[in-house]
């Protein structure tokens, strides 16, 4: 699990806004990606986001 204290500072590196967390990744909405977290370390990494798939709404 990821430390609250910390998630609080965790912005997207692509963005800077507020990233949310879910399961064990990291979505930014405004990107549309997530960031995975390992060993409940997040990796906030551009190049290891991956794409988040597409909304339902159009
Ligand atoms: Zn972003």
């Amino acid at each position: 699990m990821v430390d609250e204290r910390l998630l609080k500072i965790l912005v997207c590196p692509e963005c800077k806004q507020d990233v949310r967390l879910e399961g064990d990744w990291l979505i930014c909405q405004t990107c549309r990606v997530k960031y995975p977290v390992r060993d409940g370390i997040p990796i906030m990494l551009v190049d290891q986001a991956e794409k988040l798939d597409a909304p339902d709404e159009s």
